[in-house]
């Protein structure tokens, strides 16, 4: 195989490079549908927003169909008759999904969505007592996690501005340094109950150090759980070595497993079992050999699987186990190394368009800091208008974070090197052209 960086790559003769590298190095598109391109030349769109929706497995339409038509055939007797039984059927879900993150078995369970999921963790996992009340994230956390958090905090009575302490990047820099985290922990870390991040940054790409984080936040006291939205599927895990206290993850993104899909959870083995974990619970929380036994106290299992409340949604599940199946079979870390070399190829693309251009890249320089993932800040204009005449213009699919920054992920199942190629030279002439109207 060529490696990319045999090709040094220019955007004028980038088109044949890339056609070169995607026969070098293949990705598995044809096992994907590509939405057909809105505008531009091409009759595929070239899509980079895989971290924000994967795109649907070709295998999925089938696996789905089948569970319906098992519902048809077998009514309630599918919980036990169906080919895939319906009661069990998550534990099909279980071991991929531990494979992922370098979980156990008994410490991974699919269910629910994101989230709900950080709530229910963090039932168990946030318990502010003293002075250990605070809970750690960083400034740049997305939404989601920082209203969840904010609204844990008052429901434990405290005031979330004081007790939610968001870290930010050093004046004039993108990413949190390590450093700057396990410093934090080092000093305050007596008076932090929870440290929850992102793997893998939603806006900035940035991969932290998740191992020496967590070693930190554990060393302070402090429970260490991780957001993985942007990192499952994206970059290798091994959360069981790592020590991590517990993870949530979605399957939309990089898990290719469609809108709202069901997602993951993992709680380290020493909290499995523990009596005195606060849970919510429902019957789907009480061991499965006793949930039919209608008593009215849970006994649920020693495994992750305690912090199951209810049935899960069959229909939800066949297309993660279809991704999950499609992760096993290419492997992660075959994912991982092609990751490299496409996200590499964009880098140096990027660098040509952003040279003379009011452009940067912020998404750390270092492969071993980042996902496939890099965000573009833009000097003028706005985000939302790029990523709209990328698309209408140039079939080119990013996505845009207001104000300023356009989110390109070339995923290694999918994207080819001849998209991450459309996708820049689009950038060159939209920029190219506002920079001349905008501000001369
Ligand atoms: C995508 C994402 C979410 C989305 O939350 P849902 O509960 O799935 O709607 C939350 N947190 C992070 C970090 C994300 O990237």
């Amino acid at each position: 195989m060529s490696t990319p960086t045999a090709d040094s790559p220019s955007l004028a003769a980038g088109e044949a490079q890339a056609r070169r590298l995607d026969e070098s190095d293949p990705s598995h598109r044809h096992l994907f549908h590509v939405p057909p391109a809105d505008g531009g030349s091409y009759s595929e769109s070239a899509y980079l927003a895989g971290n924000s929706l994967g795109l649907q497995p070709r295998a999925t339409r089938d696996e789905l169909l089948a569970d319906l038509d098992a519902w048809g055939r077998l009514g309630v007797e599918g919980h036990l008759e169906a080919e895939r039984a319906w009661l069990p059927y998550h534990e099909l879900l279980t071991a991929p999904a531990a494979r992922l993150v370098g979980g156990r078995p008994a410490e991974t369970v699919v269910m629910n969505s994101l989230t709900v999921n950080l709530h229910l963790l963090m039932v168990s996992f946030y318990r502010p007592a003293g002075a250990r009340t605070r809970i750690v994230i960083e400034d740049a956390a997305f939404p989601s996690d920082s209203y969840a958090v904010r609204s844990q905090a008052r429901f434990h009575g405290l005031d979330p501005d004081d007790t939610v302490v968001r870290l930010r990047p050093r004046p004039g820099e993108d990413a949190l340094r390590t450093e700057d985290v396990t410093g934090y922990l080092a000093a305050e870390g007596d008076r932090v109950a929870l440290v929850l991040l992102g793997g893998v940054n939603y806006l900035t790409g940035e991969l932290l150090d998740i191992p020496a984080i967590t070693a930190a936040g554990r060393a302070a006291g402090a429970v260490v759980g991780w957001d993985l939205a942007h990192a499952v599927g994206n970059v290798p895990l091994a959360l069981h070595d790592w020590d991590v206290d517990f993870a949530a993850w979605c399957s939309y993104k990089y898990l290719n497993s469609g809108p709202g899909a069901l997602a993951g959870v993992f709680a380290h083995e020493r909290h499995l079992g523990d009596p005195n974990l606060p849970r919510f619970e429902g019957w789907w929380s009480t061991a499965a050999a006793t949930r039919f036994e209608m008593t009215p106290v849970a006994r649920p299992p020693a495994t992750v699987e305690a912090w199951q409340i209810s049935n899960p949604p069959i229909f939800a599940m066949g297309p993660v186990r279809t991704s999950l199946e499609l992760f096993d079979a290419v492997g992660m870390s075959a994912l991982r190394a092609r990751s490299l070399r496409l996200t590499g190829w964009l880098e140096q693309l990027l660098d040509e368009v952003t040279a003379d251009r009011p452009l940067s890249v912020v998404t750390p320089r270092d492969p071993a800091r980042r996902g496939c993932q890099l965000s573009v800040r833009i000097g003028a204009g706005s985000a939302g208008e790029l990523t709209k005449r990328l698309r209408h213009e140039y079939g080119v699919i990013a996505d845009a974070r207001e104000p300023d920054v356009v989110r390109f992920a070339p995923v290694p199942l999918y994207s080819t090197y001849h998209d991450c190629w459309r996708a820049a030279s689009a950038l060159a002439a939209l920029v190219g052209q506002s920079t001349k109207g905008g501000s001369a």
